[in-house]
């Protein structure tokens, strides 16, 4: 059985064309079915539906042998076990930091003043200011980065931007791009030594159906 890991909403739905173009069909419908083990017209491949961020964690432990997790979620992860053969090109956005339009973060940078940034993504954040220099407190939140910096909780957000109109939408502006964001095919090491047989060529069939 080759058992790989999906969240619903875009990667889902996004995912399913390379699928077909691998020959592999889910049979059930994840908005409607309760089911989270969905069969395929392919008696040894099921899907399993699991949180976005916990992907890297069933394909790292072999609960799923592979995934699809955003460039994000696979940093905040740490990528451990994991093998990462193919950018596969789908729910791209990018990962920037935005503050209230009134907010001048290019002298708070300047001066060397600390600022509070509110993420989800800490681990991303932390990395970009250390490389900048910049001394910041960083503020776990787990929704709503949006709020933050209106209610005064934090000077900053890092968080995924993809059209801008929800930064817009709340008198925010993108201060500082990141780093691009898509998702990627992660596979369990030791299923890709143990499965090859059946892995290389799934592998193979999905990369030849990646959008330009
Ligand atoms: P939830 O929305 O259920 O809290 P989530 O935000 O982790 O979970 P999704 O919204 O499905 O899950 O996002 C999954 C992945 O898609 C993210 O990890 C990111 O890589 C990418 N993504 C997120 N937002 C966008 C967007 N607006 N446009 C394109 N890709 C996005
Ligand atoms: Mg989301």
């Amino acid at each position: 059985m080759i058992t790989l890991a999906l969240s619903k909403g875009r990667i889902f739905e996004e995912t399913l064309p390379l699928l077909k173009a691998a020959g592999i069909e889910v049979l059930e419908n994840p908005e409607t079915s309760r089911k989270l083990i969905l069969p395929t017209n392919q008696d040894e491949v099921r899907v399993v539906l699991v949180r976005a961020t916990d992907v890297p964690t069933y394909v790292q432990y072999g609960g799923a042998d592979l995934g699809v997790a955003g460039r994000d979620v696979l940093i905040e992860h740490g990528g451990d076990g994991l093998y990462q053969p193919l950018d596969l090109r789908i729910a791209r956005c990018r990962m920037s930091v935005a503050t209230r339009d009134d907010f001048d973060y290019a002298s708070a940078v300047k001066q060397g003043s600390r600022i509070r940034v509110a993420t989800k993504y800490t681990e991303i954040a932390r990395q970009h200011f250390a490389e900048k220099g910049v001394h910041v407190d960083l503020i776990k939140l787990y929704g709503s980065m949006e709020l933050a910096p209106l209610t005064g909780l934090a000077d900053a957000i890092v968080d995924l931007v993809s059209t801008g109109s929800t930064l817009k939408a709340n008198r925010l502006i993108e201060v500082e791009r990141i780093m691009d964001i898509s998702s990627r095919l992660v596979v369990n090491q030791a299923a890709l030594k143990l499965k090859r047989e059946r892995l290389r060529p799934l592998i193979d069939a999905i990369a030849a159906a990646i959008p330009a």
